[in-house]
């Protein structure tokens, strides 16, 4: 639709500019020939009055010279020599010439109406003039120009007014050849102005393409952006069953009758962009970029949707050939690419959607991508295709959005409790507050369903704020019941970057009179596109606050090293994934035992997660890891059960 429109402006601009220069070449061709056919007319007229002056002063000269010549029957003869043996044939004349004893006048074709007119027009000279005067002019009457030249001394005047055919015959002459040269004129300034017209065009039409393509190109990659895909789908994706549709079924006539779109999502973009910098993300992306776009043939179509976003629109490819796309796509997203000389594997999670059979309209189609491609990234099964389920799955989420509020208002997201054991005798050295939402319809939610809602609605600050204030006000119950086992907390990086949260935390705390040592943070980093460079003050500020600090996850994000690194934290807990199975996995021994060496060396408590049975707990004290937390030990549990636990005070067994 867009290009059409493109189209029609175009031409009625070029239209518009050609009507332009063909009006200014008419004027250049009208102005050329009025000016030129007044400066002829001009020039014949003086020239006719020049030689009328000659004929009077002829006459004038013959009258002084011989005495003879005022005789009339010399007279008459001297002007038929002059002028009727000569070129006067139709001309009107009339003569006049008077002096001592002599008015002789004669005329020739002229009306008596138009001589009288134009003898009382005439200056003709009553008195005597001491030298000659040769007054002459001309006159226009009925349409015809009448030339008059008066020749005077004290003793003759010669009056002679005529019209001329020379005149006429010369401007029709000259007429003409103007209307000829004109017309070459006119020809010469159309092909100009379509000449002008062309290039101009020309430079305006490479102009809007390169704005175009600045508009719907990303910059960064070169690739087509979402504007692109807009465009490019809008035409194809077209319901010609509605009627406002029906004149453009024509120009759309060879759309494709059916195809697939892929929303791809780097699963690793942020910790290369976190770890590595700016500049190596997009390296990465650019990198990513050309390796997707080489598998594709000339009728497909990627473009950056934003960020680590790629969205490929594939028309006539059947949910098969999909499939094959896709391994090919999932194997050039697993392949690494070099950054900072640093072989780096993003992986990517692919959703793809069919049209039409699951979407007719392009933005609904993007969503069932996307939707697939959310599904994915949360199976983190590499690729999924958009279902029905994927809908049920979207619709529960926008439902759990809206209920948000109630969560919040009526308090129903809770901290349930894991305890944290001493590997040496099963002791509890510490809960994890972890959050479950006792939804009034749903029943018990976990963070998975909800987390990453609150992170989406803005919420996060206000939830960070009360799971430290519920955790401090579980301190304070345990406190009077004589019970000091400490919290932790799980916070998201994005709750460090509120500059008052813990001005907020310390206050609670000595409200409640609890020891800062008491409350821990977890801080969970894999996930986040946030720069440890943002909020290492903020970890350092709380640290120092005496609030204890726990790297969660360790061993998924790429940013975790920097993180310890920088900051001097006191617990390292390695991700369950590398304690899940690791009593037969050779591999997952080698890097837990290098994280109890690297946590040593930082004098931090490394706590295994995830701790499911004997074996690995066996496993985990044989390597020297102190502390472990998992289902082997206990569940999370609500805050009652684990009180009656830590009020036993006993061991939990290993
Ligand atoms: P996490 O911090 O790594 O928490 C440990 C997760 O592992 C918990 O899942 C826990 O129930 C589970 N878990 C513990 N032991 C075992 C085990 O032996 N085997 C298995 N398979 N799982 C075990 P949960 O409660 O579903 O929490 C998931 C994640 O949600 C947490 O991972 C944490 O990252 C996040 N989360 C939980 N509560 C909060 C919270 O209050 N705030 C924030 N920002 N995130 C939270
Ligand atoms: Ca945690
Ligand atoms: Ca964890």
């Amino acid at each position: 639709m867009q290009e059409l429109l493109e189209l029609q402006r175009d031409k009625s601009f070029r239209l518009k500019l050609i009507m332009v220069c063909l009006a200014v070449a008419l004027s250049v061709a009208s102005i050329y020939t009025v000016v030129s056919y007044r400066l002829a007319a001009d020039l014949v007229q003086s020239t006719e009055l020049e030689s009328l002056q000659g004929q009077a002063m002829l006459i004038h000269g013959e009258l002084l010279i011989d005495e003879n010549a005022t005789q009339e029957e010399h007279l008459k003869k001297l002007v038929k020599l002059v002028y009727f043996d000569s070129h006067l044939t139709d001309s009107e004349l009339y003569i006049k010439i008077s002096g001592p004893n002599l008015n002789w006048s004669m005329d020739h074709n002229i009306s008596l109406n138009i001589k009288d007119q134009l003898l009382s027009e005439l200056p003709i000279l009553n008195t005597s003039p001491t030298n000659m005067e040769t007054p002459n002019g001309q006159t226009q009457i009925d349409g015809r120009l009448f030339l008059w030249q008066i020749v005077k001394d004290n003793n003759y005047q010669v009056v002679i007014i005529k019209t001329s055919a020379n005149i006429e015959n010369t401007l029709e002459f000259v007429m003409k050849r103007l209307i000829i040269t004109s017309i070459i004129v006119f020809w010469l300034a159309t092909w100009f102005a379509i000449t002008l017209s062309s290039w101009m065009n020309k430079r305006v039409q490479d102009k809007n393409d390169s704005l175009a393509h600045l508009a719907t190109h990303d910059a960064l990659t070169g690739l087509p952006n979402r504007l692109f895909l807009s465009n490019l789908l809008q035409p194809i994706i077209i319901d010609y069953s509605d009627p406002k549709h029906k004149k453009y079924e024509e120009f759309y006539k060879k759309s494709p009758k059916q195809g697939c779109l892929f929303v791809i999502d780097l699963d690793k973009f942020k910790e290369v962009n976190d770890t590595f910098g700016h500049a190596a993300g997009d390296a990465l992306l650019i990198k990513v970029a050309k390796k997707l776009n080489e598998i594709l043939d000339d009728t497909q179509t990627i473009v950056r949707f934003g960020g680590d976003k790629f969205i490929i629109w594939a028309p006539n490819l059947n949910i098969e050939q999909a499939k094959n796309l896709i391994q090919q796509l999932i194997i050039a997203c697993n392949e690494p690419v070099m950054i900072n000389k640093l072989a780096i594997s993003t992986g990517a999670s692919i959703g793809f959607a069919h049209y039409p059979s699951q979407a007719t309209e392009p933005d609904a189609l993007i969503l069932c991508a996307d939707t697939a491609m959310d599904e994915a990234k949360q199976n983190r099964s590499g690729w999924s295709m958009f279902s029905e389920r994927n809908i049920q799955s979207g619709r529960q989420r926008l439902k759990l959005r809206a209920d948000l509020d109630n969560a919040f208002s009526n308090q129903q997201i809770k901290l349930h409790y894991q305890p944290k054991v001493s590997l040496k005798d099963g002791h509890i050295i510490g809960v994890e507050a972890l959050a479950r939402w006792h939804h009034p319809t749903d029943g018990l939610l976990y963070p998975i369903h909800f987390i990453e809602l609150i992170e989406q609605s803005g919420r996060v600050q206000e939830f960070g704020r009360y799971v430290i204030a519920t955790a401090i006000q579980q301190l304070d119950v345990w406190h009077k019941q004589g019970l000091y086992t400490p919290i932790a907390v799980n916070l998201s990086p994005y709750n460090l970057l509120d500059p008052c949260l813990l001005d907020f935390t310390l206050s609670l705390l000595k409200q409640h009179n609890i020891e800062e040592n008491k409350l821990e943070i977890e801080l969970i980093e894999s996930e986040t596109s946030i720069n440890i460079d943002a909020i290492s003050k903020s970890l350092n500020d709380f640290k120092e606050a005496g609030i204890k600090l726990a790297i969660d996850d360790f061993g998924t994000g790429m940013s975790s090293l920097s993180y310890i690194s920088n900051l001097n934290v006191n617990h390292i807990k390695i991700d369950r994934t590398f304690i899940d199975g690791i009593d037969q996995d050779d591999r997952k021994q080698a890097v837990v035992l290098a994280v109890i060496i690297l946590a040593k060396s930082f004098k931090s408590n490394v706590i295994a997660e995830g701790i499911e049975n004997k074996f690995q707990a066996d496993k985990l004290i044989e390597m020297g890891c102190h502390y472990g937390q998992g289902y082997y030990f206990a569940k999370p549990m609500t805050a009652d059960k684990i009180q009656t636990i830590l009020k036993a005070n006993t061991a939990l067994p290993i």
